[in-house]
Parts: structure tokens; C-alpha cells; sequence
């Protein structure tokens, strides 16, 4: 008989946004008058911009031709791409990662949840609390969060880094020394930014220890005040430490055409042994590379064109993200995130827990968010908004939400 991985037992039987899609589908069901608002998601809204779609329409013809014709893409991914990235996004900024340290990728979520798979069973793992659950469940999956008896030792062996408003929503170093931590800023689903010093307390903890980080840095392009560190290589003897993630998902709207990368510097090293021709090794093995059309896409948000209609369709979220913060503020919530993300992290009112929150907005003013339980056990008692959604949309879910809690 054949058996089943049994870790995948231990994940929690509903992902978040499929309860959250279910409970709006009754609401819609038993009222089908209702014009519900959905300020949950975390999926982008506006169309590609001009130069990618220029970009695209090139490549696709270049497929269409004998001579231009592209079959698998280089395992790392192209050149084109990998030079563009590592010019604009690393040294430009002062850090010394090379096109050869880049990893093209469909995508920050793969990556983050295959990464694993190059660290022994044996690794303790550390997240912040709250947090994007890929990091956990794909631990969980592997095994390494161990066998559990009970539905509250379910996560057993996680170390979890708790985030609340006290420390503006990043950790302090743990104390039992992780072996594998990972870090997202600008986080989701907080907003909050960790400053230099904060990521290089990590950094410096990390090599003195001999711990890795898996730092996610989706929303990077979402920072809008000087002086916040837009990659851990910023950070002094990251390179020993680290290893980064990054998306084009949230940067230029590629939720749907995919694409992403990783970073792991050639000096980086644990247990002896280099962990990129590790990942080269499992790369080259278990994935084909992003299609060529799409990496010509991801080159297009580098072009001088394309740098400033990306920076305009990140304006327009963070209009959005600014307005449901102060909105929120003049109704007298208490509200983190939004400056430095398109994500705004609100404590619901009085007692209420996130999903007593959740049904109250919906039933009220039937305006939809995500309930902050659903992102660990630290997010309970708040909720996350996110700035994504039309311009139209926003406004008319603040005024609804006003009119309620003013
Ligand atoms: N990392 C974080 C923190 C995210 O919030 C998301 C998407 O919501 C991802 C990664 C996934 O990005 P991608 O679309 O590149 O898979």
C-alpha cells in the first residue's frame, strides 16, 4: 500500500484565505444585494505596465521565429535578467552581490518554501509572530516541526519570535539560538520595517552563532523613507549569513505573469559545505526556469521607462494604503503599517478577536480584510487591511467603515 506523507496532516485543515473566501461566499449567498468590498487581499490590481507589455509583445514575436526561437531557459535564469538585477537592485546600492549569486525563479513563495529542503531535518527554525505562513508549513511538511499528540503541540520545535506593538513589530533576538531564521521586511502582514541596526543585530547574532537567515524581501519596493535597509546584504557580514528572497509580484504586478529570485552568495557556507552549488544542485534538478518571455518581461521594470510607470503603480497602492491609515486614525483605531508597506496592521476595537472583527465588517459595511489570528497566534485581536485594491473601492470602504466606528 502506498503511504502518505503524514507531516501534511499537521497543517491546519483550512488555509486562512479559503476560510475567508468561504465565509464571504455565504455572506454573498444570503445576501445577494450586497456590494461587498475586498480590502483582504494581497493580490495586486493594476494593469502591467506600458513597457513590460512592450517587452513582452517583443519577446513573444522573437518566439515566433526560426531565428530567435528560445527553448529552456539557463538554469540560473538570463544573463539579461541577472545582469539588470544584480546592477539595479544590489550594487547600485553598495552591495557586492554578483549576477552569478542570483537564482531566476517563478517566485518568492516557491523559493521560500523549497529553500528548506537544503537544511537538515534536524534544523530549529525560527519566524516572527505573526507571520507569512509559507515559512512554517513548508517546515511542517518536511517534518522538522516533529511528531506532536496534540492539536497545541502541533508547531512543536518552532521557535517563535513574538512582534507586537511593544517592539513595533520586530523581534528581539531569540533565546534558544535558532538554526534557521527567518525574517520578512517590510512585513507582511504588519507593514512594520526593521531598521539597520535591527538587521544587523540578526546578521551579527547569526554568524556568532552559526545560524542562517532567510530573509524575505517581497515588499522592498514599498519603502518610502530614507535609511531603511532595502536588502540584509546592507548589513555587514550578511554575506556569511544570509540568503534573500525577492519578488516581482508586488514591485511590478507579475502576481499572474510569476517571477522572482533568490540570492545566496558564493561564500555562504554551513556545516562545512557552500550552500549555492546546493541550491544550483536542487534548482537544476527539480525546476526548468522561468519562460524567457517573462525574464524580458522582469528585464522591462529595469528600463528607464519602465523604472518610473512601476514607481507610479506603487504610488497608487500606497495612496490607497495612506488613506486607510489615516481614515482608520481619524475613527480612532489604533493602526501600524502602511508608510513602508501596502499593508496596514489595525488592534480591533475593544476585546474583539480577529474573526469577531472580520464578521462585523462584513455583516456592517460589508467591506472585507484578514483577520490577524489567521497569521499566528501574536496577530490575534488585530487585522490587516491592504492598500491594493481600486482607488474607488478604498474610498467607498472608508467612508462605510466611518460611518460605522466614528
Ligand atoms: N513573501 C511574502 C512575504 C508575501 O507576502 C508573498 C505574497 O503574498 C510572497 C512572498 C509570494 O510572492 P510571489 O508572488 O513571488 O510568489
Amino acid at each position: 500500500m502506498a503511504k502518505i506523507n503524514r507531516n501534511y496532516l499537521k497543517l491546519p485543515g483550512s488555509y486562512l484565505f479559503s476560510r475567508i473566501g468561504q465565509k464571504v461566499a455565504e455572506y454573498q449567498k444570503a445576501h445577494p444585494e450586497a456590494e461587498i468590498i475586498r480590502l483582504g487581499i494581497g493580490d495586486v490590481t493594476r494593469p502591467i505596465a506600458p513597457a513590460v507589455i512592450a517587452a513582452l509583445d517583443s519577446a513573444v514575436k522573437e518566439m515566433g521565429e526560426e531565428s530567435t526561437f528560445r527553448g529552456y531557459a539557463p538554469d540560473l535564469g538570463y544573463e539579461f535578467l541577472r545582469n539588470a538585477i544584480a546592477e539595479n537592485d544590489y550594487r547600485s546600492r553598495g552591495c557586492d552581490i554578483s549576477p552569478d549569486e542570483i537564482f531566476v525563479s517563478d517566485g518568492a513563495k516557491c523559493d521560500c518554501g523549497n529553500i528548506q529542503e537544503i537544511f537538515g531535518l534536524d534544523n530549529v527554525i525560527a519566524v516572527c509572530d505573526p507571520v507569512y505562513p509559507v515559512y512554517v508549513d513548508s517546515n511542517v511538511m518536511a517534518g522538522r516541526t516533529g511528531e506532536f499528540d496534540s492539536e497545541a503541540d502541533r508547531y512543536k520545535g518552532v521557535v517563535y519570535m513574538t512582534c507586537g506593538k511593544e517592539s513595533a513589530f520586530v523581534p528581539e533576538l531569540p533565546e534558544e539560538v535558532p538554526d534557521l531564521i527567518y525574517l520578512c521586511f517590510p512585513n507582511n502582514p504588519t507593514g512594520a520595517v526593521a531598521t539597520k541596526e535591527q538587521l544587523q543585530k540578526f546578521v551579527d547574532y547569526a554568524n556568532e552563532h552559526g545560524s542562517i537567515i532567510l530573509f524575505d524581501a517581497a515588499y522592498e519596493s514599498y519603502i518610502s523613507e530614507p535609511g531603511i535597509p532595502h536588502s540584509i546584504y546592507e548589513c555587514e557580514g550578511a554575506k556569511k549569513c544570509a540568503i534573500e528572497f525577492r519578488s516581482f509580484s508586488k514591485t511590478a504586478g507579475f502576481t499572474g505573469l510569476r517571477l522572482g529570485f533568490t540570492v545566496i552568495p558564493k561564500e555562504l557556507e554551513t556545516d562545512g559545505e557552500k550552500l549555492w552549488p546546493l541550491w544550483a544542485r536542487r534548482h537544476g534538478t527539480k525546476y526548468n526556469g522561468a519562460p524567457y518571455i517573462i525574464q524580458r518581461a522582469g528585464e522591462a521594470i529595469y528600463s528607464e521607462a519602465g523604472k518610473e510607470q512601476v514607481k507610479q503603480q506603487i504610488a497608487y497602492y500606497m495612496w490607497n494604503a495612506g488613506y486607510i491609515r489615516d481614515g482608520l486614525k481619524e475613527a480612532g483605531f489604533e493602526v501600524y503599517g502602511g508608510v513602508n508597506a501596502p499593508y496596514i496592521w489595525l488592534k480591533t476595537p475593544g476585546d474583539m478577536t480577529s474573526w469577531e472583527f472580520f464578521d462585523e465588517l462584513l455583516d456592517k459595511a460589508n467591506v472585507v480584510g484578514t483577520p490577524g489570528s489567521g497569521f499566528g497566534p501574536g496577530g490575534e485581536h488585530y487585522f490587516r487591511l491592504t492598500g491594493f485594491g481600486s482607488k474607488e473601492n478604498t474610498v467607498k470602504a472608508m467612508e462605510r467603515i466611518l460611518k460605522l466606528y466614528k
